[in-house]
């Protein structure tokens, strides 16, 4: 696989995914990702990505239920519990 920015070489590392909710922010730590080694542009697969998403929809519902205080959620990919 290549990069589809610069066409370099992409590297198979776990590395951190965040994204920003309506007040606060989610870390996805150990994501399985692809990594540029020239310009560092990380992507994910299908597969991954939709796992984020879970992820993400999961500590949503989460923090609407307990963790109202909370700014940083900071979370490990994981399968989701059945
Ligand atoms: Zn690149």
């Amino acid at each position: 696989m290549e990069c589809f920015m610069c066409k370099g070489t992409l590297e198979d590392k776990v590395s951190a995914f965040m994204t920003e909710l309506d007040s606060y922010i989610v870390i996805v730590k150990n994501v399985p990702s692809q990594v540029c080694a020239q310009c560092g542009e990380v992507s994910y697969s299908n597969e991954v990505a939709r796992q984020l998403e879970k992820i993400v929809e999961t500590v949503k519902i989460a923090s609407c239920n307990a963790l109202a205080s909370t700014e940083i959620a900071v979370v490990n990919y994981a399968l989701p519990a059945a």
